[in-house]
């Protein structure tokens, strides 16, 4: 099954709608002579990942689309390019590559090219492999992950059903997953209304009622689409009703100046518990914004919210980078696959390991809980935003003498 999927398009093109597309440098892969390879100078598939995306910048059309599929599959590649020839199994076993592609890449690992610094567009991403070294390296933090908190079902752009993916949720061990399907407002990802999203909570109370005897649940959630000033696109009744509020930006997000005030007005927004892929990057695609993250995080922190790290592959958002300032900062930190089916709840990895790389510590990290705090955390969140609103007194003074 293609990881990159139709979903992506259909979201980026849906972010698109601000910007025009950033075309991608040309750069050329030095020629001539590589080195011969030895153990620490191994092509990895991060390596890989790298060398197809820069082949496509020179390659032309069909070709050019080969390359860059495969560099984004790479990122998923469970085992090491390199460790599959070592085994003398064939590269075709590799997600995105062909016959064609394997003696690229056969080539590549014979004679290590030479990889120029890596564009800005592609760093900070964690591959499979990488992520698992990392993991073993703490394997009690995989064993401790309670739930979920970014999945789409059917309702919205997924492709399996809330029931199918609390299975999944299930069989991964986990106590709740929260489903986020897109609020009403992103259409093209089928956003739903509220109506939409209360027959949602009936279906999910069914499954609840089922699945009580195997101590597990289906949380209430949502993806807010937020808009630049922070607003999300549903009524405030219908998010009062539900467990936990994620909310993200999905437009104007090739803006390359700062948008600190987008991140600050949208943390203070009363209805928002985390928001979520904060960045807005796709791998080899889209950078995402920029912002004072230093400020954006301290804000989280004060308030009490949460950032996400989204761990879909060519997500990975928050990046490494971002993760030591909000470990710095001390803020929440929310995992969530963006799941839209239910067999990509595994990317829980990629996002979990890139945390533990960052020193997040574990008592900053919404999965951890149980769902009974996270409902409480999310509670207690909504009361201090009513009291925080009662205490904002407007000055009538200044506006009667305005
Ligand atoms: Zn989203």
């Amino acid at each position: 099954m293609d990881y990159v999927r139709l979903r992506h398009r259909r979201e980026s093109a849906a972010e698109e709608t601000s910007g025009q597309r950033r075309p991608g440098p040309a750069v050329r892969i030095p020629g001539g002579p590589g080195k011969k390879r030895t153990g620490a100078e191994q092509l990895t598939n991060a390596d890989i990942a790298e060398l197809l995306a820069l082949e496509a910048e020179g390659a032309s059309y069909p070709l050019q689309r080969a390359f860059r599929r495969a560099g984004r599959s790479a990122l998923l590649w469970t085992v090491e390019a390199a460790e599959l020839e070592r085994q003398q199994r064939p590269l075709t076993e590799l997600k995105g590559v062909g016959p064609y592609l394997e003696k690229v890449i056969h080539r590549w690992l014979e004679e290590r090219p030479s990889i120029p610094k890596r564009d800005e567009i592609r760093r900070n991403f964690l591959t499979w492999p990488e992520a698992q070294r990392i993991l073993a390296q703490n394997p009690g933090w995989k064993a401790r992950v309670r739930g979920d908190l970014q999945m789409h079902t059917e309702w919205s752009d997924g492709s399996g059903s809330v029931r199918e993916i609390a299975e999944a949720g299930l069989a991964r061990g986990y106590e709740y997953v929260a489903i986020t399907d897109h609020g009403k407002r992103l259409k093209i990802a089928g956003g739903i209304n509220e109506e939409e999203l209360e027959e949602q909570g009936e279906e999910i109370e069914e499954i609840n009622d089922e699945m009580r005897e195997n101590k597990f649940r289906v949380l209430r959630s949502i993806e807010l689409n937020l808009d630049t000033a922070g607003n999300g696109d549903m009524e405030p009744e219908a998010l009062a009703q539900l467990d936990i509020v994620l909310g993200a930006f999905h437009s104007s997000l090739r803006s390359s100046e700062d948008q600190t005030e987008r991140y600050l007005a949208a943390l203070r927004n009363p209805h928002l518990h985390i928001l979520g892929h904060p960045r807005g990057r796709i791998y080899n695609y889209r950078l995402g914004l920029k912002a004072d993250w230093k400020r954006v995080f301290g804000e989280a922190e004060r308030l009490g919210k949460a950032v996400e790290i989204d761990c879909y592959p060519d997500r990975q958002d928050l990046s490494s980078d971002l993760i030591k300032w909000a470990r710095e900062a001390g803020v929440i930190i929310s995992l969530g696959t963006d799941s839209h089916h239910p067999w990509q709840l595994e990317f829980m990895d990629l996002g979990l390991a890139a945390a533990l790389a960052g020193g997040i510590s574990e008592d900053r990290v919404l999965n951890f809980k149980s769902g009974n705090e996270l409902v409480e955390w999310a509670e207690k969140l909504r009361r201090t935003g009513r009291q925080r609103a009662r205490a904002y007194r407007p000055n009538r003074q200044k506006v009667a003498n305005d």
